[in-house]
């Protein structure tokens, strides 16, 4: 693959825009009108559907994938398509490259990203939500069962993870309602039924899957490349007390499935590929379906954000509350797609995977409240006086990645965003 890191787009782009050619990531917009397939270029999107009708993707990929309203035709069609399409849209947008479309002078071509709405960018068949970060596992494991071992002893043997609602996934922007549940306090004899109290984030990243795999066969770690599309930003919204009361025996039920909100661009494995590293050692060694050669961990910079309507109203900006990297989860996307297919289950085109809550080392670096709280016994201040262990109505949670190297143009994830409605009645 040649390198484009100085490369440059005959379209302006701010220095700080998460979306300079290097990045071109994937979305779904509507203008009022029809569903649209685009990629994000500074502050604009480039109209894949218009470009394709116009004739300048003949050869590179089909007419009718890119007229879609979602992205599943086009993860379907695979990686020689994914990394042909690239390259036709750099050699378009870069300077010095294919004119055909700078001539073409068509300002149908482009929409002002802040004039648009984004939607979901796939037909979510399946999500799964996984539990891959050490040191969040080790957190959650002494909060919940502080007698215990905090790791179960199964969780570095394999990726644990649980189905999701695929159908609640929602898209940056969509508001939030406080869900109603039955939880128990732990002095209480019995549980009640009512408005979640102890409302949490989980900050992750998610893949969305291209070709599937036939019933029966698996994915080996070896073939993620062509089975992983690009990667989002996944806010996993969670009742801990409604949780806390049910995990046990099956796992994350009623707790998670009321909303998982994902960001809007789809930034592909393509643009990462400079940002690749080495994760952690895997101690013990994995099960051969698990074992994997390559560097699958990416330099993601992760940011959660918080924003009371108390602080909205006295013109606060929103307060960062956390800052970690996706890079150190000890389970990488590779070995999690081996086994989430291992028993020959089906990855479907567009399907999330969500790499569970990010959490680093320090007390900083935590990706859910319930551990920047320490389960509330250390409220966080806000910079309008008042005080969090969990999510109030009207907080406004915002989180953001960035991949950043010497050397390397910075890309970016843009962010994705939920605010807290009042319950309904419960
Ligand atoms: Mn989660």
């Amino acid at each position: 693959m040649s390198s484009i890191s100085q490369e440059e787009s005959w379209l302006p782009v701010l220095p700080e825009s998460h979306f300079p050619i290097q990045n071109l990531p994937f979305g779904v917009f509507s203008d009022g009108g029809l569903d649209t397939i685009g990629v994000a270029i500074g502050d604009r999107i480039l109209n894949l559907a218009a470009l394709a009708n116009a004739g300048l993707l003949d050869g590179v990929c089909e007419r009718e994938i890119l007229n879609a309203p979602v992205l599943n035709p086009l993860l379907a069609a695979g990686r020689g398509v994914w990394s042909g399409l690239r390259s036709r849209l750099i050699e378009l947008l870069k300077t010095n490259g294919d004119s055909a479309l700078r001539d073409l002078n068509d300002h149908a071509m482009f929409v002002v990203q802040r004039e648009v709405s984004m939607r979901l960018p796939t037909q979510i068949g399946d999500y799964v939500d996984f539990y891959s970060s050490l040191e969040h596992a080790t957190n959650l494991g002494k909060l919940f069962r502080p007698d215990g071992d905090p790791l179960m002893p199964n969780w570095r043997w394999m990726p644990i993870g649980y189905h999701g609602r695929s159908a609640t996934v929602v898209i940056d922007g969509t508001p939030i309602r406080r869900p109603c549940g039955q939880r128990k306090l732990p002095t209480a004899s019995e549980p009640t039924f009512g408005p979640s109290a102890r409302l949490d984030i989980e900050l992750e990243i998610g893949f969305l899957t291209g070709p599937a795999n036939a019933l029966g066969q698996r994915i080996p770690t070896g073939a993620a490349r062509d089975h992983v599309f690009g990667l989002v930003l996944v806010n996993d919204w969670s009742a801990r007390d409604i949780q806390a009361w049910e995990y046990q025996p099956l796992g994350p039920f009623l707790g998670k499935s009321f909303a998982t909100t994902i960001s809007p661009w789809i930034v592909t494995l393509d643009a990462l590929e400079p940002f690749r590293m080495r994760g952690p050692v895997q101690d013990p060694a994995p099960l051969a379906y698990l074992a994997c050669d390559d560097s699958w961990s990416y330099d993601i910079a992760l940011d959660v954000a918080i924003q009371s309507e108390a602080m909205r109203a006295r013109g606060l900006a929103p307060h960062v509350v956390s800052r970690t990297n996706y890079g150190m989860m000890y389970w990488n996307l590779a070995q999690q797609l081996a086994h989430a297919t291992a028993n020959g289950a089906i990855a479907e085109p567009g399907d999330l995977f969500a790499s569970g809550t990010i959490s680093g080392t320090t007390p900083d670096s935590l990706g859910s409240f319930i551990e920047l709280s320490w389960n509330g016994t250390r409220p966080l201040s806000l910079p309008d006086g008042q005080t969090r262990s969990f999510l109030q109505d009207g907080d406004r949670i915002t989180i953001a990645g960035t991949c950043r190297k010497s050397g390397e143009r910075t890309i970016g994830f843009g962010s994705a965003t939920g605010e807290i409605l009042p319950s309904d009645a419960c």
